[in-house]
């Protein structure tokens, strides 16, 4: 299914480049505390850390992510295909299950991170209210995009605007009200599986690096997305903003760091749009559509494609850009 053509975008952006310095604050910023986690795991192997461990949280990362990628964002967001009420509730619970808020919540905001998209309003840029040139003012925004702007309520959605549609579904507002229940399972299902095999040590163990650890790891993955792949990455179609496409961010959240193509294309249910973009989450959206449990998916042409991309050419200033 085609999608339907965005009006034309809006020129001008924030910020042309990050400096040098902040780009090397940030990375080290990002990448120490996994290298923390890397470290606790081989410390701990054999002691408090086994392979049962290792599976418990490798599946409920993926599976539960789906329910984000593939849920929150691309159905529930952006409604990028259809589907039947059982893949709804079950992409809905296991969204919840991300600890990332209720589903309401999260779509509301982030409709309007798209409407207002690195301007003023958008929720969680790393741009728009952190205008300085220098470092620090860099670092302050990617904080703010990361982490920052869920401990302030500016630009945050009521839901009157973005969420009509979610609450008048009665079905999302049932899931929605259960969120306590669907965190209880995250964390209740890693214990119980553990316990199961090996008695409360084990269940202990599995309740931390399946549940809180792996709650931990994908909340900072999704986070990327609203910090990094605004910061980070190429540009290699023309949208509005700072989106950037950023491999990294694609491998850890299963296809949803290609932002730029997202931001340039939002509708699409596919977000790795060349060949070589890994995209997990749109494979199984394929699946889903062949197996006859979502359809209208909806994908850009080719020639769409080809009108919005960035020109690898620099082009005369005298020649207007074509939209
Ligand atoms: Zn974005
Ligand atoms: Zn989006």
């Amino acid at each position: 299914m085609e999608i339907a053509e965005q009006s034309t975008p809006a020129v001008g952006t924030v910020r042309a480049r990050t400096s040098r310095i902040s780009q090397v604050v940030t990375l080290i910023a990002v990448i120490v505390p996994p290298l923390g986690i890397v470290s606790a795991m081989g410390l701990l192997w054999g002691v408090a850390f086994h392979w049962v461990d290792v599976v418990v949280l490798l599946a409920s990362y993926t599976v539960c992510a789906f329910g984000t990628t593939i849920g929150f964002h691309r159905y529930f967001s952006h409604k990028s295909f259809q589907s039947g009420p059982g893949v709804k509730a079950v992409l809905a619970i296991l969204g919840c299950m991300t600890v990332q808020g209720p589903l309401t919540q999260w779509v509301t905001d982030h409709r309007k991170h798209h409407a207002f998209s690195d301007k003023e309003g958008d929720p969680h840029s790393p741009h728009a209210g952190h205008d300085g040139e220098g470092p620090w003012d860099a670092f302050r925004g990617f904080v703010h995009a990361h982490v920052g702007w869920m401990f302030s309520n500016m630009g945050m959605e009521q839901g009157r605007e973005y969420g009509k549609d979610l609450y008048e579904d009665r079905l999302i507002r049932w899931i929605d009200r259960l969120y306590l229940v669907w965190v209880g399972l995250t964390l209740g299902i890693p214990f119980a599986i553990g316990y199961g095999l090996g008695g409360t040590r084990l269940g202990l163990e599995a309740l931390v690096w399946g549940g809180l650890i792996r709650i931990f790891l994908y909340q900072h993955a999704t986070f990327a997305v609203n910090s990094i792949c605004h910061m980070f990455g190429r540009q290699d179609y023309r949208a509005r903003d700072e989106s950037r496409n950023n491999w990294l961010v694609a491998f850890m959240v299963f296809g949803e760091g290609w932002h730029n193509n997202h931001h340039a294309f939002p509708s699409s249910a596919r977000h790795g749009l060349a060949w070589w973009q890994y995209d997990l989450s749109w494979w199984i959206i394929r699946g889903l559509e062949k197996v006859g449990l979502a359809w209208d998916v909806k994908l850009p042409t080719a020639e769409q494609m080809q009108r919005r991309r960035v020109a690898p050419v620099e082009r005369p200033a005298s020649e207007p850009a074509s939209a």
